[in-house]
This record gives structure tokens, C-alpha cells and sequence, in this order.
């Protein structure tokens, strides 16, 4: 018998590196640094992707898209996020809620989190109401060269 109703948890973290360009939730930033990684370096799209596979118990974003694989190189990280949701509506689920926890040091997120908000519910395809975002300076961390995201989603059985 399907539960009917999962809890997912991700985490993610990447390196901020001059050059490269910055993403968080699908939203191109405009600030001297971008995140570093294989893909675009979406930290909030992989922590939201590990939150739904983790609910299912499918294998995590670096199993399923290893960096070792070159198609990955660059990747727009929404390609996850859609089959991580791909993988959640075949399981016999859909999202009831996500929320999130970006913590970095720059950009302040505040004059982009609505945006941030409305790409996330629309690559999730929920309403912007069943989307939580917060934003924490790493305060007394030392992490301010690296942009992190905490996100928790709630799945309910169709
Ligand atoms: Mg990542």
C-alpha cells in the first residue's frame, strides 16, 4: 500500500567562481561570480531534485546524472528537476509543498526571490502559495564563498 503521504529532504552546495554565470531556481542573476559545477551549478534546482527523489527513494541527483558523464557538462539543471517530478508522478505521487532554505553570503536575494518563487513553482507546476523560500546570510559559518540550499518537499498520493 502507498503511503499517502512522503517527505523528501536535499542539500546542496557549490563554489562561487568569477566568469561563470549565476543561477538560482531557473533565474539568471546578474553579480560578478556564478556557482561552479558540472552542470549550471542551480544549487537550489539540485537540493529541490534530491528533496523528490529522496521522497520516492529513487537514487540521488549524482547517481542518476553522474559528473562523470560529459552530456551533463553545462546542463540546465531544470533537465533534473523534470525527471526527478517524472519519477514522483510514476511512483503515484504529486507535490503538495516544498520549502526552501538558500544561505549565502551574495547576492541578497531579496530583490530576486519572488522571481526565484514563481520559476521554482513553475518548473514544479504548483502554485506559488505551495512554495516556501528563505533566505539566511552565513552568519559565523566561513561560507561565504559558496552558496548553499536546504529543501524539504511533501508529496501526496494521487
Ligand atoms: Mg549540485
Amino acid at each position: 500500500m502507498l503511503s499517502s503521504i512522503k517527505i523528501g529532504y536535499g542539500w546542496d552546495s557549490h563554489e562561487f567562481k568569477t566568469g561563470v554565470p549565476l543561477k538560482i531556481g531557473g533565474v539568471p542573476i546578474d553579480h560578478p561570480q556564478g556557482l561552479a559545477g558540472h552542470s549550471d551549478g542551480d544549487v537550489l534546482l539540485h537540493a529541490v531534485t534530491d528533496a523528490l527523489l529522496g521522497a520516492i527513494g529513487a537514487p540521488d541527483i549524482g547517481t542518476i546524472f553522474p559528473p562523470s558523464d560529459s552530456q551533463w557538462k553545462g546542463a540546465d539543471s531544470a533537465v533534473f528537476l523534470a525527471e526527478a517530478l517524472k519519477r514522483v508522478e510514476s511512483a503515484g505521487y504529486q507535490v503538495g509543498n516544498i520549502d526552501s532554505t538558500l544561505i549565502l553570503a551574495s547576492p541578497k536575494i531579496g530583490p530576486h526571490a519572488a522571481n526565484i518563487r514563481k520559476s521554482l513553482a513553475k518548473l514544479v507546476n504548483v502554485p506559488e502559495n505551495c512554495l516556501g523560500l528563505k533566505a539566511k546570510t552565513p552568519e559565523g559559518m566561513g561560507t561565504d564563498n559558496a552558496a548553499i540550499a536546504h529543501a524539504v518537499v511533501l508529496l501526496q498520493k494521487v
